[in-house]
């Protein structure tokens, strides 16, 4: 037997480990970071109840108003009778009905792209991608291959970049500061014709900052440097664009991005799932490969026949990205001329900047009690002293209802001295 290091810590039996993890949630508490979660009453809207009370939902990722549109309950309802509840397999094994390629085909057809494949949620997609693409040899060795990533990519990408990292040991990873395409393109002009595979890989819409990244020089850059542009679209399909195409739809590449991966759990109905979307070979190759296609269940038939509904209506007319737009052009003007601080932006996501953190909690808190569920975002989330409010606007919203927040915003701002 062979000691597994001489400095290792002392052996936590069972109860030292609970009292661990209890001091962990003390800590948590005590430095702010305890997540609370906040009960709903009913269904998920533009106004939602909490405690009986009515409030303006500021918080969702429910842009479209599709989480209780009658058309997508509709949708769900007969995908239910029709199909039933549960497919009780992976889509290998006996998991696939027509409406999961029917759903796929029509993502591709809205993306621009040739093909796509669902899984359970974006996150998992995200996790997917990497492994299966750069976790196999093709055949070669003596390689290195390299993602280059933006330091504020979603979880679920530097994940994916993590997992692919310790099972291969063969990729490279740069992380580039948020959005600054010009240290991306030095990075990518030093390491040029050193690695085999090259990776640039992008939120489309940051959430913290409701920013998109200006995709067509990334496309360029793509194109010049021979590698793969991977874009995850979660807050931009249904959002950005004027036909809700998404942040390459409003930097004018719709159809040039190599591989998008996206939700159906935000603007897309607000249920769950996710998918990538791209070149057909490399579709067939992730429907092989993707370890959480291949080993975890098959979206539920309600949700793909709503899901599909939701990409059926925005193809057929933009009438609810257009109410979207103008909302939010609404909410970011006057939320100005009321005296507060905002990232400028075109996007639904509206962050009020308010400083301290202290002053983000007290202030979402007082929110609440005016009428208004919004959540504050702090340290470690976001530097230090840039607390915020983030606020999501909703083709739900009614401009009655974001007068009643705007109100409830003045009157909280005052009391504290915020405005
Ligand atoms: C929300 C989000 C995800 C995760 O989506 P799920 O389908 O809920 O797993 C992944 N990437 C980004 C950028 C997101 O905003």
């Amino acid at each position: 037997m062979t000691s597994l290091s001489s400095t290792r810590a002392s052996k936590m039996g069972k109860d030292s480990i609970y009292s661990a993890i209890g001091s962990e949630l003390k800590k948590a508490h005590e430095s702010k970071t305890f997540k609370i979660e906040v009960p709903i009453d009913g269904e998920q809207g533009g106004n939602v109840e909490v405690d009986g009370k009515k409030c303006v939902m500021l918080a969702s990722n429910n842009y479209l108003g599709l989480a209780n549109h009658p058309r997508i309950r509709e949708a769900a309802k007969l995908g239910l009778e029709r199909y039933g509840f549960g497919m009780a397999s992976v889509r290998f094994l006996c998991g696939t009905q027509k409406i999961h390629l029917e759903l796929e085909e029509q993502i591709a057809r809205f993306l621009g792209t040739e093909s796509a494949i669902l899984h359970s949620s974006c996150y998992a997609a995200n996790e997917a991608f990497f492994l299966a693409l750069m976790g196999n040899d093709f055949g070669q060795t003596g390689f290195k291959d390299i993602i280059y990533s933006d330091a504020l990519n979603h979880a679920s990408i530097i994940d994916g970049i993590r997992v692919v990292r310790q099972a291969t040991k063969t990729t490279d990873l740069k992380a580039y500061r948020h959005n600054d395409f010009e240290q991306l393109s030095q990075s990518t002009q030093d390491n040029d014709g050193q690695y085999r595979m090259s990776v640039i890989a992008t939120d489309g819409v940051f959430s913290m900052e409701g920013e998109y990244a200006p995709l067509q020089n990334f496309v360029e850059l793509a194109k010049k440097r021979d590698a793969i542009l991977f874009v995850d679209e979660s807050h931009a399909t249904g959002v950005l664009g004027k036909t809700g195409r998404g942040t390459p739809e409003q930097c004018g590449v719709h159809g040039q991005i190599d591989v998008i991966s996206g939700t159906l759990g935000k603007a897309m109905g607000g249920a769950s799932g996710g998918f990538i979307a791209g070149k057909k070979v490399l579709i067939d190759f992730l429907r092989q490969k993707s370890r959480p296609y291949t080993f975890s269940n098959t979206l539920p038939p309600p949700i793909a026949a709503a899901s599909l509904e939701a990409f059926k209506m925005l193809e057929e007319d933009n009438s609810l990205v257009l109410k979207l737009h103008a909302n939010t052009e609404y909410f970011r003007r006057e939320i100005k001329n009321l005296g507060f601080k905002i990232l400028d932006g075109i996007h639904p996501i509206v962050p009020v900047m308010v400083g301290e953190a202290a002053t983000a909690m007290d202030m979402s808190r007082e929110l609440l009690g005016e009428g208004v569920y919004i959540r504050g975002l702090w340290y470690p989330v976001v530097p230090q002293g840039e607390a915020r409010l983030r606020a999501q606007i909703s083709a739900a919203h009614e401009f009655s209802d974001i007068d009643r927040a705007l109100q409830a915003f003045q009157k909280v701002g005052k009391k504290l001295g915020v405005i």
